[in-house]
């Protein structure tokens, strides 16, 4: 019998109707009406409560055979993509942490460069004299070309660093998403052809980094415009763009669009329209306060709140963070920000091409 699933009881079903034990309807009249009821209600889809149990939709008609199984394998779920926001946060940390070390590396061996071309100069001997190297740039600014100190095979190491850890992080997004909601794989040519437009923005972000490090005082920035920062030499926005870029999109958010960095990028937002996921809602995750040498309260606050939309009412700018623009708060939304977000998605039979644009 189509009850004995244990799916929906028929006392619950007779109590629930007003039936006594011993009162027509039969077995199988009941059996007929739990069915009924446990198709649920067809407006919305919603198995209907009995007796504190519910309804499964797939239950089937007595005497019918039970549906198969890609038939229930397709009912509705909400999966959190939790997992690849933890990936995009190392990522983003390692990313972060190696361009700090880069910078301080290429700003040293300027400074070297610097002396060195100064021992055959009179003039910028005298000026550079009890100087320390990382400031000799500065000091003897408009007196040389910013490539004859810094130059794009400084950042060679370094890129090949942070390459090889993209790429694991797309490789790792792939298996997640797989295990998670059973996307395809990407095609890795395509993988191949973003990590590259990826690292030339990061070769164009740390050189430019690195020549406003060097030619530009080291004017401490006002507390109350600075938002989360760490180090501020790093254009954290500009190393999260280069790192969606690797994932397969543009540099920055595209209007109501949500994807971001690498394992949460643009690839990963296609393998998900590709199977029909909709989206089920954001979570604001702030991460590690200790990763910040400065925190910012207004996106600290929002830290495991839910929003449905970008322009959630949650999401409205406050006053103590007016200066990042906008009226709605996003992840990136100033230069030092490391903020990230998780979303769900609703697995469904939705067709591909009618999806919520808030995915
Ligand atoms: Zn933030």
């Amino acid at each position: 019998m189509a009850m004995r699933m244990g799916l929906i009881g028929f006392d619950a079903a007779r109590e629930r109707l007003g039936y006594d034990t011993d009162e027509s309807p039969t077995l199988d009249d009941l059996e007929l009406i739990g069915w009924l009821i446990g198709r649920g209600d067809p407006s919305t889809g919603v198995p209907v409560e009995i007796g504190g149990q519910r309804g499964v939709p797939q239950t089937p008609r007595p005497g019918q055979a039970p549906p198969p199984a890609a038939l229930v394998a397709a009912a509705p779920r909400t999966v959190s993509l939790n997992e690849l926001t933890d990936l995009d946060t190392g990522a983003l940390e390692y990313t972060v942490t190696q361009a700090e070390a880069a910078l301080d590396r290429v700003i040293e061996k300027a400074g070297a460069r610097l002396r060195s071309k100064a021992q055959s100069n009179p003039t910028l001997l005298a000026l550079s004299d009890g100087v320390p190297n990382r400031l000799l740039p500065q000091t003897l600014k408009g007196r040389f070309a910013p490539t004859d100190v810094v130059s794009e095979a400084d950042f060679d190491a370094v890129r090949k660093r942070i390459l090889a850890r993209w790429r694991r992080t797309a490789t790792q997004a792939e298996a997640t998403l797989a295990r998670l909601v059973d996307a395809e794989p990407a095609d890795p040519q395509q993988v191949d052809e973003d990590m590259r437009d990826g690292d030339s923005r990061l070769l164009a972000v740390l050189l430019a980094a690195a020549l406003a490090a060097l030619f530009t005082p080291d004017g401490t920035p006002d507390p109350a415009e600075v938002g989360e920062a760490r180090d501020t030499r790093v254009p954290v926005t500009e190393l999260r763009e280069a790192m969606s870029i690797a994932g397969g999109g543009a540099p920055s958010y595209v209007d109501a669009g949500a994807w971001e960095l690498i394992a949460g990028g643009r690839r990963t937002d296609q393998a998900l329209r590709g199977i029909g996921a909709v989206s089920a809602g954001f979570e604001w995750r702030y991460g590690d306060p200790a990763s910040r040498v400065r925190n910012f309260e207004p996106h600290q606050r929002l830290n495991g709140v839910r929003f449905e939309t970008w322009t959630d009412d949650r999401l409205t700018v406050t006053a103590d963070g007016s200066w990042v623009g906008g009226t709605h708060y996003r992840p990136g939304d100033h230069r030092g920000c490391l903020c990230l977000y998780t979303r769900e998605v609703t697995l469904a039979l939705a067709a591909a091409g009618n999806l919520d644009p808030a995915l």
